[in-house]
C-alpha cells in the first residue's frame, strides 16, 4: 500500500516526560506506516529549551505562523523543583504562554465523546466546546490590602495628562482592593477567534458575561462581540444556519446544564478557567479532552489538554508498566493532519485523520482501554491495556477497517 502524501509540512513540537514517550509510539505505530509525514520538527522538551535559552519555543511559534498548522506535545512548565531536576539556567516561561502570546490566540477545548464513557450530566449528548479568553482580568490584576480607614479611587491618566477619577470606596476600617483591566484589541481578537471557530466547526456560539452588574467592563465585552458579529459574521452564520446567542453568565450556566451539547461556549478568562474544569471532568476525563489554539488570522495549534503525566513517567523510568491514555494526543495529531488536509485540499489526508479517530474510538468501544477509562466506563468485559498495548490495539482496529 502506498503512503498518503502531504503537500505542506506541519509544525511538530515535541515535549516532555510520559507524553514524549507516547508521541514516539504514536508516530511509529499509527502515523509513519500510513502517511509520508512531512513535519518541521522543534524539540520543546525542557532540556533543549534550556540549551537554546528557550529560543526553540519562539522559533516553533514563528514556524506555526508561517505554515498555519502545528501539533504540540505536552511540556513541563518549570517550577522550583524542575530547576534542580533539569539543572536549568532560568525558570523558563510556560511554552504555551509564549506561543499563545505570539499567536494572539484563543484556546478551544472539546471533550472526546465515546460510548461507554458517559457524561455525569445525563442530557449531554454532544460535546460542549469551551473557548476561554486568555488575556487580562483577574490574571493581570493589581491588589492592595487596606489596613485602616481611607479613600480608594480609580484613576486613569490619559497620554495627554487628563485625569478621570471614580470613587471606589470610603473605607472606615480594613479591607481589600483589586484593579483589573482588558484591552479592546484583545477582546476583538477573542471575538473573531470564536466566531471563526463556530463557522469552522458549524456550531452555535454562546457568550455570557455579567453585564447587568458590570455596566462598563463586562458590557464592553458584550458590545464588542455584538458589533463584530453584525458587521463581519452574521451573514455567514445565517447562511450556515448557526446562531450567536448572548446571555448572562448565571443564565448560561443554568442552560448549559439542561442543554444537549453540540455548541461552543465562549467565556471570559476566569469563567473559562473554572468552567473548563467543570465541563471536562463532567465529560469523564482530562485524558479525553483536546485543545486547539486558534489565532484570529486563522493559524491552528493542536494539543492534548492534559500535562506530561509525570507520575506515570517516573514509573516508566523504573521499568514498570504504564497504562497512560494516548487518546487526546492522537486526536491532537488527527486534528492537525485534518486541518493540513483541509488547507491543502488533500482529501486523502483528511480521510486518514477521520479513520484514525474512528479506529481509536472503536477500540475503546470494543472494551480495550487504558486504566483511567476502565475505572469509569459503563462497559462490561473490559481489557486494561498498557500504554503501548493500547496504541497497538488501535493499529489493529485501523488495519482491519
Ligand atoms: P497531568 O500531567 O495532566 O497529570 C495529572 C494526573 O492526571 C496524572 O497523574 C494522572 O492521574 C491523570 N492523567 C493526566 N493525563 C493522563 C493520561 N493521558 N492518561 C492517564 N492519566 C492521566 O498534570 P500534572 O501532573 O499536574 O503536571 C505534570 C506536568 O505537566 C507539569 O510539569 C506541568 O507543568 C505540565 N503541564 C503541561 C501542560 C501542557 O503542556 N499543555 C498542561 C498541564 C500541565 P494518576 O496519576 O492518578 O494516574
Ligand atoms: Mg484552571
Amino acid at each position: 500500500m502506498s503512503k498518503i502524501q502531504m503537500n505542506t509540512p506541519l509544525v511538530e513540537m515535541d515535549g516532555d516526560e510520559m507524553t514524549r514517550i507516547l508521541w514516539e509510539m504514536i508516530k511509529k505505530e499509527l502515523l509513519l506506516p500510513f502517511v509520508d509525514l512531512k513535519t518541521e520538527y522543534y524539540d520543546l522538551g525542557l532540556t533543549y529549551r534550556n540549551e537554546t535559552n528557550d529560543q526553540v519555543t519562539v522559533d516553533s511559534a514563528n514556524a506555526t505562523l508561517k505554515y498555519g498548522v502545528a501539533v504540540k506535545c505536552a511540556t513541563i512548565t518549570p517550577n522550583a523543583a524542575r530547576m534542580t531536576e533539569y539543572n536549568l539556567k532560568e525558570m523558563w516561561k510556560s511554552p504555551n504562554g509564549t506561543i499563545r502570546a505570539m499567536l494572539d490566540g484563543t484556546v478551544f477545548r472539546t471533550p472526546i465523546v465515546v460510548k461507554g464513557i458517559e457524561p455525569c450530566v445525563k442530557n449531554w449528548k454532544k460535546p460542549i466546546t469551551l473557548a476561554r479568553h486568555a488575556y487580562g482580568d483577574v490574571y493581570k490584576n493589581t491588589e492592595i490590602k487596606v489596613d485602616g480607614p481611607g479613600r480608594a479611587e480609580l484613576v486613569f491618566t490619559s497620554a495627554d495628562g487628563k485625569e478621570t477619577r471614580e470613587l471606589i470606596h470610603d473605607f472606615t476600617g480594613s479591607g481589600i482592593l483589586q484593579g483589573v483591566h482588558n484591552t479592546d484589541k484583545s477582546i476583538e481578537s477573542f471575538a473573531r477567534a470564536c466566531f471563526g471557530y463556530a463557522l469552522d466547526t458549524k456550531q452555535d456560539l454562546w457568550f455570557a458575561t455579567k453585564d447587568t452588574i458590570s455596566k462598563k467592563y463586562d458590557h464592553n465585552f458584550k458590545d464588542i462581540f455584538q458589533d463584530i458579529y453584525e458587521k463581519e459574521y452574521k451573514a455567514r452564520f445565517d447562511e450556515m444556519g448557526i446562531t450567536y446567542f448572548y446571555t448572562l453568565i448565571d443564565d448560561a450556566v443554568a442552560r448549559v446544564m439542561k442543554a444537549e451539547g453540540g455548541f461552543i461556549w465562549a467565556c471570559k478568562n476566569y469563567d473559562g478557567d473554572v468552567m473548563s474544569d467543570m465541563v471536562s471532568s463532567a465529560f469523564g476525563s482530562l485524558a479525553m479532552m483536546t485543545s486547539v489554539l486558534v489565532s484570529p488570522s486563522g493559524v491552528y495549534e493542536y494539543e492534548a489538554a492534559h500535562g506530561t503525566v509525570q507520575r506515570h513517567y517516573y514509573k516508566h523510568l523504573k521499568g514498570e508498566e504504564t497504562s497512560t491514555n494516548s487518546v487526546a494526543t492522537i486526536f491532537a495529531w488527527t486534528g492537525a493532519l485534518r486541518k493540513r488536509g483541509e488547507l491543502d485540499e488533500n482529501k486523502e489526508l483528511m480521510a486518514f485523520a477521520d479513520k484514525l479517530e474512528k479506529a481509536t474510538l472503536s477500540t475503546i468501544e470494543s472494551g480495550k482501554m487504558t486504566k483511567d477509562l476502565a475505572l469509569i466506563t459503563s462497559l462490561k468485559d473490559v481489557t486494561v491495556l498498557s500504554s503501548e498495548g493500547f496504541i497497538k490495539a488501535i493499529r489493529e482496529t485501523f488495519e482491519a477497517m
